[in-house]
């Protein structure tokens, strides 16, 4: 299917956005990587009981459909988000991770393996983020 047909997914996302499902489960804490899951699977009850009481994206990165103009990160053309992602953050692994979302993912579509080799060390949600981690987080003021 050609690039422009299939719609783009934000890997990193909240639960209750259109199209979500789980991308993958956060381990570790200091140091904390994604594991991508195999296949993705749907944000329901069930998943959200287990997390509980934690948020759903302090342990799960969530992908969901791509929010673009809706989105504080999106300036219209590009996800703002992975450009400082990949301008701040050193690269965590050296090759592509195995993930299942990538032929509709934004991010990889933007900054291709730059985006997916610093992607396994993105939590959604940090209770105490490093300042580094709020500069990545923090918007575009548009
Ligand atoms: S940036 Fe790469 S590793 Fe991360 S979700 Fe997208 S395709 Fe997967």
């Amino acid at each position: 299917m050609p690039e422009r047909d299939m719609k783009s997914m934000c890997p990193s996302a909240q639960p209750e956005m259109t199209g979500s499902r789980v991308l993958g489960v956060v381990e570790g804490e200091a140091g904390a990587r994604v594991r991508y899951l195999s296949k993705p699977l749907p944000v329901d009850g069930k998943v959200l009981n287990l997390v509980t009481p934690m948020r759903p994206t302090e342990v799960l990165r969530i992908a969901a459909d791509c929010a673009t103009t809706a989105c504080t990160n999106f300036d219209g053309t590009h996800c703002t988000l992975v450009q400082r992602i990949t301008r701040l953050l050193p690269p965590v692994v050296s090759t592509l991770p195995a993930c299942h979302l990538r032929p509709t993912c934004r991010w990889w579509h933007q900054e291709k393996a730059e985006a997916c080799m610093r992607c396994p060390q993105i939590v959604t949600t940090t209770v105490a983020p490093a300042s580094v981690q709020r500069e990545v987080a923090e918007p575009p003021h548009l």
